[in-house]
């Protein structure tokens, strides 16, 4: 089973209430071959909500827990990244996921570049605070960019 982003596969779920549609994603949902998931609705968060960015660091800065995840206004929101992490690492692990696709430059799902922390739509190297708790435990992920490759 493959584990995959709900905003890649068309469910609007995004802080601003949009998806990021790929369209062989969701034809994987639809063919039964994938499920979604979205760590920070599985953390507590509605949709829309202010966007937030990692501070101090990566997703494993986070888990070591010296970064932290900020919103735009300044609300310290890591315990709800760190919640959504740990269902969305359940849910893998339930399904015996083989292949994890999340979406590219979150502070959740990243898993090669994130924002730098500073609202400005700067990116650095880094992945999200999902991608790190899965990569911890062994299980292999990528983004919507080079999946196929
Ligand atoms: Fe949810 Fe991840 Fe998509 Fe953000 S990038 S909306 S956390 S699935």
């Amino acid at each position: 089973m493959i584990l995959v982003s709900s905003c890649l596969a068309g469910m609007k779920v995004r802080y601003n209430g949009t998806d990021c549609l790929d369209e062989t994603i969701q034809k994987l949902l639809n063919e039964n071959k994938a499920i979604a998931v979205c760590p920070e609705l599985l953390g507590g968060f509605s949709t829309p909500r202010e966007p937030a960015e990692i501070i101090g660091g990566n997703g494993e800065d986070v888990l070591a827990g010296t970064a932290k995840v900020v919103d735009r206004s300044g609300t310290d929101v890591t315990d709800m990244y760190l919640e959504g992490a740990y269902i969305t690492l359940a849910k893998a692990q339930e399904v015996s996921a083989t292949m994890v696709v999340l979406k590219e430059n979150s502070p959740s799902c990243g898993s090669a570049m994130i924002y730098n922390g500073e609202f400005k739509g700067k990116k650095i190297a880094g992945n999200g605070v999902t991608t790190a708790l899965l990569r911890k435990n062994g299980i292999k992920v990528t983004s919507e960019e080079n999946w196929l490759l």
